[in-house]
């Protein structure tokens, strides 16, 4: 009844070539997929990759969103803006939370910017090493779940991307178990705040996952895709991570 969705973040990585050609190949190699499929841009690589992946199959996200439409914010970028370019955008991803002081407070504004506009989120949450040592990983994932949907009316247009810090970028990767554990403790509290709607929120598992994990991750009853960063740079290994839905 869920539909897998697979998105690729490339975070600040290729040249605007790279990123067209990239994005074409992805169009190419993931046309038979079973899942939903999206590349997540730097924001100055949109319009090119919107091109290159228009009447296609792949849909295109940013990578952040302000919650203001305009105004004196140097360096920023609103969700009217991004209307034009692309349909899905990553909110609350670890690095924002860690290197640039992002809180569960404006991911909430962030959040309902969105839901505002024609953009769909992906609203990323997860615990670090220590929380997940400390046995407080659910603690941190129910209140960066609640910061996040505050005052919010659930729908099925959001995705939670249950991403463990520890596993980014690490090579380390959750256990399939470990990893449906987190998203099913995560749609129980989404059935808490939005009732039956909660079934039809996708929760997508990121970190590390590579074709080799994929399909024992997507296999999990509440994991419903993957946010892909490293994998999602080669075209054959992300396109792998498609088919193994
Ligand atoms: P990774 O990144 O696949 O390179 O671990 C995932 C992410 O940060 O979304």
């Amino acid at each position: 009844m869920r539909r897998p969705f697979i998105a690729g973040n490339w975070k600040m990585h290729t040249t605007e070539a790279d990123a067209v050609a990239l994005a074409a190949a992805v169009r190419e190699q993931t046309a038979a997929a079973a899942c939903d499929v999206a590349v997540c841009v730097p924001f100055p690589h949109l319009g090119p990759v919107r091109e290159a992946l228009r009447g296609g199959h792949v849909r295109l996200g940013a990578q952040d969103v302000h919650w203001e439409p305009k105004g004196a914010f140097t360096g920023e970028v609103s969700a009217p803006m991004l209307e034009d370019y692309c349909q899905l955008v990553i909110i609350g991803h670890s690095e924002r939370r860690q290197y640039f002081c992002e809180t569960d407070e404006w991911v909430n504004r962030k959040l309902r910017a969105l839901l505002a506009s024609r953009l769909d989120p992906i609203v990323c949450i997860g615990e670090t090493l220590d929380q997940r040592r400390a046995g407080e990983t659910e603690a941190v994932l129910e209140r960066q779940l609640r910061g996040a949907l505050a005052g919010i009316e659930p729908s099925a247009r959001i995705t939670i991307a249950y991403e463990p810090v520890w596993a980014i970028g690490t090579g380390e990767t959750a256990t399939p178990e470990q990893a449906q554990e987190a998203c099913a403790f995560v749609r129980r509290i989404l059935r808490e705040l939005g009732g039956p709607v909660a079934d039809a929120i996708r929760i997508q598992y990121g970190g590390s996952v590579n074709p080799a994990n994929a399909a024992a991750l997507l296999a999990q009853p509440d994991i419903d895709g993957a946010l892909v960063g490293g994998a999602s740079l080669d075209v054959a290994q992300f396109a792998a991570i498609c088919a193994a839905v």
